[in-house]
């Protein structure tokens, strides 16, 4: 099969190989990969973390099943599929209470092990869901990263129907899911973008960033939002704080614009706010998430075939925000 193999960090020592296709054991099975998701995290995998041993990278993608180990009895060839790309152990504390993206000897597939960006990848069958007839590999290759870290950010944040959510950088990977999520639930839904496109991605209302806190307050009529979500980091701490009202929980899952951030203890307690972290998203909850896909959409800015990977991380670092940049072969 061909397969796009990291040798050490850079870009340039990454190289589309040859390699023998492998065998799913016992309890796996072999994919055929069909659509590949670019995020943050395999740019960082590319550039950052270390390389013990050549791997292949790709942490979010879905494909086709092509072939079972002999103990897998609920998958056979051809079904279609979408990967929970956590491995786990099982028998953690955290695992055991269903917060297997915390597991202690927990790993992302492609970031630790080999993931998707090739012709075929080996997963185990417990972490693999049969997407609905109406959802595309595009929509079931986004789930695994850019829609399950919403559904968790929502959710720990306890969203409920008629509250105000405010999504920054809603034009995103995770901030596009975001929004359709959210509206689900019934909530009022601001998206801080200049993207005129999330309105059909279930944007009530899109602003700037220099208007965003004059108009929250005239929505709300002064209450402001009940749940903001950040995946940008530092850089928009203050407005995303700024924007909670009375019982206001901030969500905050990425660090695209630096780490560090000061809050305003005595706002924190006077108006009993939360500050709240998410990562990824349980596997009950991935299972939930794909049973309710078939409402789900995706924006794709740019698409690329297996064999144009560099070019699809070239334009992934160009990306305005005008859609998802993925791999479909
Ligand atoms: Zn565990």
């Amino acid at each position: 099969m061909k397969a796009w193999v990291l040798s050490k960090n850079g870009i340039e020592n990454l190289s589309f190989l040859e390699l023998e296709t492998p065998k799913p054991g016992p309890e796996q099975v072999l994919l055929k990969v069909k659509a590949v998701g670019l995020n943050p995290i395999d740019s960082m995998v590319v550039d950052m973390i270390p390389v013990s041993s050549p791997k292949v990278p790709g942490a979010e993608f879905a494909g086709e099943v092509y072939e079972v180990g002999e103990k897998v009895k609920n998958f056979k060839k051809g079904d279609r599929v979408t990967v929970y790309n956590r491995y786990f152990d099982g028998t953690c504390k955290y695992c055991i209470n269903g917060d297997q993206m915390l597991c202690d000897n927990g790993y992302i597939l492609g970031v630790m092990s080999n993931g998707g960006m090739a012709e075929y990848a080996v997963v185990d069958a417990k972490n693999l869901f049969n997407l609905p007839d109406s959802v595309d590999f595009l929509v079931g290759a986004s789930l695994p990263v850019a829609a399950i870290t919403s559904y968790n950010a929502i959710m720990r944040a306890n969203l409920k129907k008629g509250e105000t959510i405010v999504v920054l950088g809603a034009g995103g990977n995770t901030g596009m899911f975001a929004l359709q999520l959210s509206k689900e639930i019934g909530a009022n839904v601001i998206a801080v973008s200049n993207k005129f496109w999330l309105k059909d991605f279930g944007a009530d209302y899109i602003f700037d960033f220099d208007s965003v806190l004059d108009k929250v307050k005239d929505i709300t009529k002064g209450a402001m939002a009940d749940v903001v979500i950040n995946s940008l980091g530092e850089k928009f701490w203050d407005i995303g704080y700024s924007l909670l009202g009375k019982k206001g929980r901030l969500v905050s899952f990425g660090t695209e614009n630096g780490s560090t951030a000061k809050i305003d203890i005595s706002q924190l307690y006077s108006k009993e706010l939360s500050i709240i972290g998410s990562t990824g998203g349980s596997i009950e909850q991935f299972s939930e998430l794909v049973k309710n896909s078939a409402n789900l959409k995706v924006r794709v800015w740019k698409k690329f075939g297996l064999e144009e990977l560099k070019e699809a991380f070239e334009a992934n670092k160009d990306n305005k925000k005008q859609g998802r940049v993925m791999l479909s072969f």
